[in-house]
């Protein structure tokens, strides 16, 4: 079967049809990062008023592409409904709405953050047997930094979060204080300068590296480079790679922390691996952050070191989507509503309401409900 799926959480409209097999047949996105680099952020009318504008002309782009006419050749169709931006939501969601009701399709409102973890499954059970469920996932994006323990889809439990800032969002304010262009978020810029410049060039501290926990923190990290940048002696600050070096040492120190997290969270999975009846072997790593190839790199390195719980032996397996599936679009929206339709989910158009808050934690709700 095949179904369309739209994002519209926050600044980019993601439009795609995806087919059950995994295969992306269409897609469709439109950045609203030209927008909000004006304003150094996204501001949620703008953002919408861009949503309703190019909403309808993505729908129908990512059907051409598709090699379809019309929503009818479509299976089902599945919007974001939350977490995100509550009245960017509503202009997906009304809109997904309004398409099932008209072509009569199963509709399917998706979490966000869940579509963010499943990209990783895309074409699952096809893909390597390494996607299998349970799988300890990083979720690293613009609002959001969790460890959590993901047993299937619908549930995943949180083993740990950030206490104060996300690392994107951290990303995001570093970059703004290194007067990078940060519409869109500023990550990817940020990670351009890093490579020109000395992790070790400028001394900042990894977050919380004394305390055992599975918790993250960034604002501290994020203050120490404004002090840093700041505090700099002028010829310092005039040095050509002052700002690279800045850039290089929040990333490798934000990658460490992230590190060490990890790392406990592997010893948890090796120690309760009989309590839960088999733990996780697989790293997943997604949302937007995990486009980053340094981040990539390492945690790469990190699982091949590791070795895997339980006696099946051999290390880690680490799973990362596409850098460009990482950051929100429609693909991840579509590939979730294919595996929630397979565990047979599907919610009442009529019914639906956009969720700006819904923490990932709890099983989704839903009953299948065939068209009407
Ligand atoms: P959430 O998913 O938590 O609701 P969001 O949807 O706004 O938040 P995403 O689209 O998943 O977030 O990710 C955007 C974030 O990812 C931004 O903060 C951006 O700076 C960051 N990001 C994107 N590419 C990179 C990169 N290469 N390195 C570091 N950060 C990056
Ligand atoms: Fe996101």
């Amino acid at each position: 079967f095949t179904v369309l799926g739209v994002e519209t959480s926050c600044d980019d409209t993601g439009v795609a049809i995806v087919r059950s097999d995994g295969a992306i047949l269409g897609e469709a996105l439109a950045s609203q990062a030209a927008l909000h680099e004006e304003w150094g952020g996204v501001v949620p009318t703008l953002a919408r008023d861009a949503h309703e504008q190019v909403l309808d002309r993505m729908i129908d782009k990512a059907l051409r592409a598709a090699g379809m006419e019309s929503v009818d050749q479509v299976d089902v169709v599945a919007v974001t409904v939350g977490p995100g931006l509550e009245i960017c939501l509503r202009v997906g969601c009304e809109r997904v709405k309004a398409l099932a009701i008209a072509h009569a399709k199963p509709f399917v409102g998706v979490h966000h953050l869940e579509a963010h973890v499943l990209m990783a499954r895309l074409g699952a059970p096809h893909a390597a047997a390494g996607v299998a469920f349970p799988l300890l996932t990083l979720l690293t994006s613009g609002g959001h930094c969790q460890l959590l323990l993901s047993r299937g889809v619908g549930e995943h439990q949180v083993i740990g979060s950030t206490l104060d800032d996300a690392l994107g969002e951290a990303y995001d304010k570093v970059a703004r204080l290194l007067d990078l262009p940060v519409g869109g978020g500023g990550g990817a810029a940020l990670e351009a300068l890093a490579r020109r410049g000395d992790p070790a060039g400028v001394a900042l501290p990894v977050p919380m590296r004394t305390k055992k926990n599975y918790d993250f923190s960034f604002a501290g990290l994020k203050t120490a480079a404004r002090l840093a940048v700041e505090r700099a002696p002028p010829e310092r600050r005039a040095e050509p790679n002052f700002f690279a070096d800045v850039a290089a040492s929040f990333q490798h120190a934000a990658i460490s922390h992230l590190e060490q997290r990890i790392k406990y969270a592997m010893e948890l999975c090796e120690a309760r691996h009989d309590e839960w009846g088999g733990a996780p072997s697989t790293l997943v790593v997604s949302g937007g952050v995990a486009a980053n190839q340094e981040l990539r790199r390492r945690l790469q390195v990190l699982c091949d070191e590791t070795r895997a719980p339980g006696q099946a032996g051999g290390s880690w397996k680490l799973v990362l989507p596409p850098p460009r599936l990482c950051t929100d679009n429609g693909v991840m929206v579509a590939w979730t509503a294919v595996e929630m339709v397979r565990n047979g989910v599907a919610h009442v158009p009529d019914d639906q309401q956009v969720k700006a808050r819904w923490p990932l934690g709890g099983a989704v709700p839903g009953t299948y409900v065939p068209a009407r």
